[in-house]
């Protein structure tokens, strides 16, 4: 006999991971090509040789800077191993058994594995037919057992962003006793006029935070740093969720590092947010639907022929991530990478 486990768990899907090919090109994790900063591998560098000892349990140096460079108090802040352990975090410390999570559909592929984690129940609300969030239809979908709604803007996978005018209009609208948390992974990619800051939408309302990471366009996926920022009285139950020691020493040096680091960001984060728009238009003329993205990827709304694109594309060596029967998304990776996809693509049109 085999010992009791949780059979709730069956419906949480296996994760599947980025591929790994020799010789590709991997467009199917929106990592950045490049490596760290400069300065921030160097940050990493030094903190390695003292890995012996233990991590500061709170970040506190991290968490300060973090504070300074959003212009918030220590108590405003907490960092996670990666900002998906923060969403974790949140519906544990939200959620009862049984309690409601409210996010589009689709978006973040963790948010459903986290509620069931947390013996919370998923709800998916459609995203409208252009890719972005339903935000009436989110507002709408709250019940008695709500207690979270994540809103993750800009959408990955679908790529469109939240305006400012319409999250207002949805926070006024949302019960003060639900927790909204603004997933901004691709937070630093955002380029429109209307754009939601997080971090003023979280110190001006009781009921939201911001989650963002060092993950994408500071480039340390493979690091594990994100953090939250809202009201003391909801990053203290947070905080109290978390494994101890879950952000690693050089983990949280590479975050002080990457505040630091300023500009250096800003003309890598433009160089993508160029290529965003070529890749878009080029693919828009070949005849391909491609919402509007504010993040580092584009999503191809391609349905029951999103497995064959995928398939197409890695036979080419171009690695993308495939949503079965849904859609493809790709990231932009540097010129020479984009240019191979977009071949691989156009190739495709003519097949078809
Ligand atoms: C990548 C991503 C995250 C989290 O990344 P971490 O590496 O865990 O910091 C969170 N939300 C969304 C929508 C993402 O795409």
């Amino acid at each position: 006999m085999s010992p009791d486990v949780r059979t709730d768990l069956d419906a949480i899907p296996a994760y599947v991971p980025g591929a790994t090919v020799p010789g590709a090109v991997k467009l199917a994790s929106n990592e950045t090509t490049a490596g760290p900063l400069p300065s921030v591998a160097a940050a990493i560098a030094e903190a390695a040789a003292g890995a012996n000892r233990y991590p500061d349990i709170i970040a506190r140096a991290l968490v300060d800077k973090l504070a300074d460079f959003l212009g918030v108090q220590p108590s405003n802040v907490t960092a996670g191993c990666g900002s998906v352990a923060l969403c974790q975090q949140l519906v544990q410390a939200s959620c009862a058994p049984g309690d409601e999570v409210i996010f589009g559909w689709r978006s973040f592929e963790a948010y459903p594995i986290v509620a069931r984690i947390a013996h919370a129940v998923p709800v998916q609300v459609p995203n409208r037919a252009d890719g972005s969030l339903d935000l009436d239809a989110i507002a709408e979908a709250v019940t008695d057992r709500t207690r979270l709604i994540f809103v993750c803007t800009p959408n990955n996978p679908t790529g469109p962003a939240v305006s400012r005018t319409e999250l207002t209009k949805f926070l006024d609208r949302v019960p003060e006793r639900v927790t909204v948390a603004l997933d901004e992974a691709y937070y630093e990619y955002l380029r429109s006029d209307d754009a939601v800051d997080g971090v003023a939408e979280a110190m001006a309302r009781t009921n939201v935070v911001s989650l963002r990471t060092f993950s994408k366009a500071y480039g340390l996926a493979g690091l594990r740093v994100g953090y939250l920022v809202g009201p003391a009285d909801l990053v203290t139950p947070v905080v109290k969720m978390v494994v101890p020691f879950s952000v690693s020493s050089l983990a949280q040096a590479a975050g002080i590092a990457c505040l630091e680091a300023g500009d250096e960001l800003r003309s890598r984060t433009d160089a993508v947010v160029a290529e965003r728009t070529r890749v878009r238009e080029a693919l828009l003329a070949s005849g391909f639907e491609v919402p509007e993205s504010q993040a580092n990827f584009i999503w191809l709304p391609l349905e029951d022929r999103a497995t064959a694109f995928n398939d197409h594309c890695r036979e080419r060596l171009v690695i993308t991530r495939c949503f079965a029967g849904d859609g493809v998304r790709v990231s932009i990776g540097d010129p020479a990478e984009n240019d191979r996809f977009l071949s691989a693509a156009q190739e495709f049109v003519t097949v078809m």
